[in-house]
């Protein structure tokens, strides 16, 4: 039988999918096919940002048409959209097609629900508002190699006043240490080459005293896994972001030289009313600490423009920031209101062609930052762990520590293998150039 998932949202989105993968082959949906040919259909909804939410919602309404025509069919949608307050009713009167309805909590259900909906003519609904157990016992079929993801957390204890997270996805909880070092340890025998260790805030890990260590401790023990192998993790809260953490990360060859560290805003007033608990100064601090600990570390950030009552010299602020904590690259953003969060009841709207404006000069100093960092690795080797194949572009392809992509022809096959690029040319994140015959 086959099945096809549809992802929105982020890497523990992704994650998540591969672990509806691992329960749909476990009940006999053993291919992958195109969405035409599937007996099950899995919607796995993001609702983080407006723009998932409202992309889920337009192809789910085009299933309506494929449901009629295939007898057996099956349409599930689960995902933090679906944990929102009122979004499962919704969904259901909006497209009374849908078979299951599950959320982030249930996924280990997933298998159960599908046996309900077989026996029943009735839509099944699930939903948990918290996780039953950290741990589950869902093996997730992996698609992601050379790379592999660990959760080390679910939830969030943060609640930046923007964001939904900690609404859907509840509390923050920790996998035991013992669990995620023995999860590694097996990714690495079977030939993963890249961990990256996830959570909404990796920094506060063991914050319930579940984990047994603390992340620096836990990031450490990974790393003194035997092989040769990456280890990334991601994300990280500025607040929470210690020495302790730099010192593993320089002690350490396999950890990546490469941290994500979201500042969302360059003007203290925005971090403020975006409950950030820290200040710009407090952000520029832990930068200055990584660059005199790694002076190389490659540093990236997620930025949002149009903050309500965000002012023009408000927005220069993180025009500044940009510039002064010199980004390797930067995810740039347009607020979004969600329901249910404190930023959606704030007065002072900032309008659409203010933030359009203010977005469009970010990306433009994000840009400048990104070609200088690629420029940077122009006429140097850098060692590129291998990915896959670019079809369009005819040749191979694959991330340095940096995380920057490079490009290159080889007669062999090295998905899965590190080679020494020499990069000759850099083009936005890209770095184009040759490898010795491997
Ligand atoms: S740290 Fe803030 S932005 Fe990140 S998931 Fe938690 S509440 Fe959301």
């Amino acid at each position: 039988m086959n099945y096809h998932i549809v992802t929105y949202g982020c890497q523990m989105n992704v994650h998540e999918s591969e672990k509806i993968a691992g329960v749909l082959r476990e009940k006999g949906y053993d291919t992958q096919s195109p969405l035409e040919e599937a007996d099950i259909i899995v919607f796995n909804t993001c609702c983080i940002r407006e723009n998932a939410e409202n992309h889920a919602f337009g192809n789910l309404g085009a299933l309506k048409k494929l449901k009629r025509e295939k007898k057996g069919l099956l349409i599930a949608v689960g995902g933090c959209m679906v944990q929102e307050a009122g979004k499962a009713q919704l969904l259901k009167e909006k497209f009374p097609f849908i078979d299951i309805l599950f959320g982030t909590h249930n996924l280990s259900e997933l298998s159960a629900l599908i046996d309900k909906k077989r026996a029943q003519k009735k839509a099944v609904i699930s939903l948990k508002e918290a996780r039953e157990a950290v741990e589950d016992d869902i093996k997730p079929f992996r698609t992601g190699y050379p790379g592999a993801w660990v959760n080390i957390t679910y939830g969030c204890n943060n609640f930046c006043s923007y964001c939904i997270v900690p609404y859907v996805r509840g509390r923050e909880v920790s996998r035991r240490a013992d669990t995620i070092i023995k999860e590694v340890s097996s990714l690495v025998q079977e030939g993963f080459k890249e961990i990256t260790l996830l959570g909404q805030n990796v920094n506060s890990y063991n914050s319930d005293g579940q984990g047994g260590m603390s992340f620096p401790e836990l990031l450490d023990a990974c790393a003194e896994i035997e092989g040769k192998f990456r280890l990334r993790f991601m994300t990280s809260h500025p607040k929470d972001f210690s020495k302790e953490l730099v010192r593993v990360v320089k002690k350490r060859d396999k950890i990546c030289n490469a941290i994500h560290l979201p500042a969302q805003s360059g003007s203290d007033r925005i971090l403020a009313l975006m409950n950030r608990k820290y200040t710009r100064e407090t952000y520029l601090d832990r930068v200055r600490m990584l660059r005199e600990e790694i002076p190389n570390c490659a540093l990236t950030t997620d930025l949002i423009v149009g903050f309500p009552t965000e002012t023009e010299a408000d927005f220069e602020e993180t025009l500044s920031l940009v510039k002064e904590a010199e980004f390797a690259s930067a995810f740039t953003f347009i607020y979004s209101p969600r329901q249910g969060t404190k930023a959606e009841k704030m007065a002072g709207r900032v309008d659409e062609a203010t933030a359009k404006d203010r977005i469009m000069r970010l990306i433009e100093q994000v840009n400048e930052n990104t070609r200088k960092c690629s420029e940077s690795f122009v006429g140097k080797t850098t060692e590129i762990l291998c990915e896959d194949f670019d079809e369009k572009k005819k040749c191979y392809l694959g991330r340095n520590e940096a995380g920057r992509m490079g490009y290159f022809e080889s007669a062999k096959n090295p998905i899965g293998e590190f080679v020494p690029l020499h990069v000759t040319r850099a083009n936005g994140v890209s770095l184009f150039g040759t490898v010795e015959e491997l």
